[in-house]
């Protein structure tokens, strides 16, 4: 009897620590009339919703090297809304991804494995830290870099070792990253934690010893010289509009540069995540932006 009554208070213990920390995960679709918010129901729906946000957040708590409740933001409720009108594909704001019926109902191929790869997107600017401080093109890239090691990246994506600058962004040096962190496992999740506090180039020199144009220098040289996949697409050549998914396919959009200073006037707003087919973000200060650059500090 004392054994039962000491185990069912153990039991009890657990269970309170676990409610202490426990994530609770909401889905709300706001869009059950229209086709996209339809079709969200029928093709994915909201229990595996919910499943995925899970598995997404364990696996970007996996990559930022937080293993346990306090070294998280704290956040006791995640809640991804689908909704009728937005500028956006998909966004976050504080604690909640904002989904556009319009992408849902134009996913083309595999509705999940798209889904998951906007989806883990998202889900990374919900944990990770410098939202606000550290440039928008940044956190996108980290975004990007947990999609990438996720494995749900689009087929246009450049190979490793494709692009021309380090700070060309999205594809380009999410692949970067991983280089980075082959280097020193643990880069990205040690460049979080420095991002509570903003961003600098000078990161890189203190986690890798090395500054960050002769990682890219390096980066290059070790990459298969024969690959030129993405020479066309970084000639220079800068796509207006990334609506049209032959556009997405062509890699025209490697060459796109987004400023982050005027990419998100409002930076409680995170997005940029794109569909396989066609990109997410369609504001027109993205569409009108110039000049993606990691601005330091
Ligand atoms: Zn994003």
């Amino acid at each position: 009897m004392a054994r039962s009554t000491i185990f069912f208070i153990c039991f009890l213990t657990l269970t309170a620590l676990h409610g202490i920390h426990a994530v609770e995960y909401l889905v709300n679709n706001r869009a059950t009339t229209t086709p996209g918010g339809i079709r969200f129901r029928n093709e994915l729906g909201a229990e595996y919703t919910k499943q995925r946000m899970a598995a997404a957040s364990e696996f970007i708590w996996r990559i930022f090297q937080q293993n346990t409740p306090a070294e998280r933001i704290n956040r006791p409720q995640v809640i991804l809304f689908v909704d009728q009108e937005s500028k956006y594909v998909a966004y976050v704001v504080n604690n909640e991804i904002h989904v556009h019926d319009d992408y849902i109902e134009n996913i083309k191929g595999d509705i999940k494995w798209d889904f998951n790869g906007v989806l883990f997107h998202e889900m990374t600017h919900i944990w990770q830290n410098g939202l606000g401080k550290a440039p928008v093109a940044v956190t996108e890239v980290i975004a990007d870099y947990v999609r990438l090691k996720a494995n749900y990246i689009p087929a246009h994506w450049v190979k490793p070792g494709g692009g021309d600058r380090w700070d060309q962004g999205y594809d380009v040096t999410a692949r970067f990253f991983d280089y980075c962190n082959g280097l020193k496992n643990g880069f990205v999740a040690e460049l979080n934690k420095k991002m509570k506090d903003g961003y600098s180039d000078s990161y890189f020199v203190d986690l890798l010893g090395k500054n960050v144009n002769q990682l890219w220098t390096d980066y290059k040289a070790n990459s298969d010289s024969s690959y030129t996949g993405s020479a066309a697409a970084n000639s220079g050549v800068v796509k207006s509009d990334f609506k049209n998914s032959a556009d997405v396919n062509s890699g025209a959009e490697h060459s796109v540069t987004v400023n982050s200073g005027d990419a998100f006037a409002d930076t409680s707003v995170n997005c940029m995540a794109y569909s396989a087919e066609t990109f997410v973000a369609r504001s027109n200060n993205l569409n009108h932006a110039a000049g993606l650059k990691f601005d330091p500090g």
